[in-house]
């Protein structure tokens, strides 16, 4: 058998998905802590909107979306040319990055970063530039501007930082975007926006409005709840929108999505408590944490950083038998999601563990 010509693919890493809770397991049931999902069941609202749809499974998603793009553009006050919806913001921003970078062109970003960056680029036939953070775990703008070329397409600037939860300040972006040549594209993914509650942390629709090359992508699938049902939205530039609407995945955004995600943009206030309610937990567990000498860095996000160096394989491993699946980096550190308030406490016994096994120091 001759094998098929393929693309060589050989540099793109496989997408490591958040592990999952196996199936039967002894000890504590686990929770799944390694992909930032909202602990929180589908609001009724939510529920009764999917339900309404699925009868309509049978016919292809209007890909208009025109209840879902009125309610954005209302709560943003933009035109409907300056929104694109999206099969999850992943494939918001691979449709940014095909938008603006072909074979050969770079996309840069920051280091370590949202794991589907680099393969994003990478599956765009694109070069991805990744610039170290700083060592307190944060954005290093200014070496990020020093990485732009001439085949610089795009900028990617994640804020909060996944994984690391830490911002970038307005006096930061500021500066950077006053120094970004105007024919490079910069994207805010704000996939965390909701949970941020840093003062000096720029929002990125204000710096949409102000700048014309920059995006700022969100998604449902964080504080809105709705990972398993796939929408996200940039706003994004007129000229922008346009190319990103030609490279986008046909029929991307289901009519179940929309349904969805319009029901959960009028139960806003429900969703708000719920996301304040993590934020309280974010505080509680931090505080236990620093109680018990860990200097984590910042964060702003529904996670933790845990830096834990070349502890980080043995430390998690110590999480898992406290019930905890967390998104290890092997070397770097691991990420672990705010949750429920019993995996919170739980996250909080494990962390002891670690300290008392000397695997932080
Ligand atoms: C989770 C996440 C996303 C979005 O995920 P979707 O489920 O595809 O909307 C985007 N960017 C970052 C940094 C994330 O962590």
């Amino acid at each position: 058998m001759s094998p098929l010509r393929l693309r060589d693919l050989s540099g793109i890493p496989d997408y490591k998905p958040g592990k999952a809770a196996p199936a039967s397991s002894r000890g504590p049931a686990p929770f799944k802590l390694s992909s930032n999902e909202n602990p929180y069941p589908p609001l009724r609202s939510v529920t009764e909107a999917l339900n309404g749809s699925a009868a309509l499974v049978n016919r292809y998603p209007e890909t208009a979306a025109s209840d879902l793009t009125r309610e954005l553009c209302t709560r943003f006050a933009v035109e409907p040319a300056q929104l694109v919806l999206g099969s999850g913001s992943v494939e918001i921003v691979s449709q940014l990055i095909r938008a603006t970078a072909g074979e050969g062109d770079e996309v840069v970003f920051a280091w370590r970063s949202f794991e589907a960056y680099p393969m994003l680029t990478l599956a765009a036939g694109a070069v991805p530039v990744r610039v170290p953070l700083t060592a307190d775990h944060r954005h290093d703008l200014d070496a990020m501007l020093a990485a732009i070329t001439e085949r610089t397409r795009l900028v990617l600037v994640c804020n909060p930082n996944n994984p690391t939860g830490t911002v970038v300040t307005r006096d930061e972006l500021d500066r950077f975007l006053g120094q970004v040549p105007p024919d490079v594209t910069v994207v805010i993914d704000e996939a965390y926006v909701q949970f941020n509650r840093h003062a000096d942390s720029p929002q990125g629709i204000d710096y949409f409005r102000r700048h014309p090359n920059v995006a700022v992508a969100h998604t449902f699938s964080k504080a809105y709840g709705l990972a398993g049902l796939r929408v996200g939205y940039a706003l994004a530039p007129v000229q922008l929108a346009a190319a990103m609407r030609k490279v986008a995945l046909p029929f991307g955004v289901t009519a179940l999505a929309q349904a969805a995600a319009v029901a959960s943009l009028r139960a806003e206030d429900e969703l708000a408590e719920r996301v304040e309610h993590l934020v309280r937990e974010r505080t509680r567990v931090t505080r236990a944490l620093a109680e018990q000498g860990w200097r984590l860095p910042r964060t702003e996000a529904n996670f933790l950083w845990f830096p834990l160096g070349g502890h980080t394989m043995a430390a998690a491993a110590e999480f898992e038998t406290h019930g905890l699946l967390v998104r290890p980096f092997a070397g770097e550190g691991f990420r672990v999601t705010i949750a429920e308030v019993e995996a919170n406490d739980a996250v909080i016994k494990a962390a002891r563990s670690v300290r008392d096994a000397g695997l932080y120091d």
